[in-house]
């Protein structure tokens, strides 16, 4: 489903139009759809239905307690990477018996609080954290659940910097280590072996890496098998990407359960998947308005009042996202820079496109509904949007627009 369309030029979120929106709530604001999150999450439920299966949505993608909450209610587990993340959760009425908790660097607080929350599983990404969590457990006289995050070393064909599945990145265990670290959890008395991990990066828009990775992570579950130690779950992780340009094919969840299919077929193991972008990148827009047209002898830029503090992907990752004008009219299109206020030269938003705008226009940065806010910072003394959950014909305001007071609310002039 596509939750943002135009109506006589106009462009809607589901029955809301987006100019309402922007005149209620200001500029820049975060539009997410309710029916888009809840149609994606129940594809994936429904193309993983023949397994015993458990969506633990990604909460760094979009961790708005709103999302979270309406995640919880359609049953999601949630798979976390900090204490932070795990009380966002917690608050959203999630499940903590259905977290699990991933993340290189997991610090003893953050441990003690998953053991007392009675969290699913830990996905354990190295032998300190692996000995660091038997001791707390021990301490804590409570058992841990264990998964090895191992990584598969395979390529996903995906930009650096969210490639995680190949041996130099700094996640997960090689498979050999992972062997020897099974042995010695089924050994220990604070430890409980529950499965087995992997995830090899986002954004992935071939299934053929996932495939590579299965086949090396299923090899290692039949081996412990055959060596007494069976696994309760496979977690396959996230990282199923969303067409961002007409360019990208996708897969749909449906073609991802396809590529499972061969792994679990016969077998008892439950299932995991972790996706992110996948279930909210589609659900949301960025809405900003148009400050200045600026005209060089190089071309023209449109700045806008939304920069890469709010959002980070084009500059980050030079994610290219789609940008229209939300009053969509007939006069000449310009080719326009589409840059934020920031002062960074890496601050644009969008380059070379073709616009009919004038300032004042409101513009929508398209399918940032993942790694949108969550990434957002208050670089150069800016507030944070605001965030708007549509439902229907009714938006609501889910978080405020960040305020001066709350700028410097924690900081300490010295006498
Ligand atoms: C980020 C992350 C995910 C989600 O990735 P998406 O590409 O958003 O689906 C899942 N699992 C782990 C361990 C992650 O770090």
């Amino acid at each position: 489903m596509n939750p943002f369309e135009y109506r006589d030029n106009q462009l809607y979120a589901e029955q809301v139009s987006c100019a309402e929106i922007a005149n209620a709530y200001g500029t820049p604001s975060y539009v997410y759809s309710k029916a888009a999150i809840e149609d994606r999450y129940r594809a994936f439920e429904d193309a993983l239905q023949d397994w015993q299966a458990r969506i633990c949505y990604s909460v760094k993608a979009n961790s708005s307690l709103a999302v979270l909450s309406l995640l919880a209610r359609l049953g999601a587990g949630f798979d976390i990477v900090s204490g932070g993340e795990l009380e966002r959760v917690l608050r959203a009425g999630g499940d903590a018996r259905k977290v699990v908790f991933s993340g290189v660097a997991k610090r003893a607080d953050e441990i003690r609080r998953a053991l007392l929350a009675g969290i699913y599983c830990f996905n354990i990404e190295s032998l300190p954290e692996l000995d660091r969590i038997e001791h707390i457990a021990g301490e804590m006289d409570i058992p841990a659940n264990v998964s090895l995050r191992v990584n598969p070393d395979v390529d996903a064909d995906t930009h650096p910097y969210i490639s995680t599945g190949q041996k130099e990145n700094k996640f997960g265990l090689g498979i050999d280590q992972a062997r020897e670290l099974y042995q010695r959890i089924a050994d220990s008395r604070s430890l409980r072996v529950t499965g087995v991990d992997c995830h090899i990066g986002s954004q992935l828009l071939d299934l053929a890496p996932f495939r590579s990775s299965f086949e090396k992570v299923f090899e290692l579950v039949d081996w412990l098998e055959d060596r007494g130690i069976p696994l309760r779950h496979v977690d396959l992780g996230g990282g199923l990407g969303i067409p961002y340009t007409r360019a990208d094919l996708a897969p749909a969840p449906v073609q991802y359960a396809r590529a499972i299919e061969p792994f679990m077929h016969g077998r008892q193991l439950e299932l995991v998947v972790e996706p992110g972008r996948s279930i909210v990148g589609h659900a949301g827009l960025l809405l900003c308005r148009v400050e200045y047209l600026k005209s060089t002898d190089e071309g023209n830029f449109a700045l806008v009042d939304a920069g890469m503090n709010d959002f980070m992907r084009p500059s980050l990752y030079s994610a290219w996202h789609e940008i229209s004008a939300v009053h969509r009219e007939s006069g000449e299109q310009v080719l326009y820079d589409v840059a934020g206020p920031v002062c960074e030269s890496a601050d644009v938003l969008g380059r070379q496109r073709s616009l009919c705008i004038r300032p004042g226009s409101l513009l929508a940065v398209h399918d940032a509904g993942a790694y949108g806010f969550t990434m957002a910072s208050n670089y150069n003394s800016r507030m944070r949007p605001a965030e708007v959950l549509v439902d229907g014909d009714l938006a609501r305001l889910i978080r405020k627009r960040e305020s001066i007071d709350q700028l410097f609310a924690d900081e300490i002039i010295p006498d």
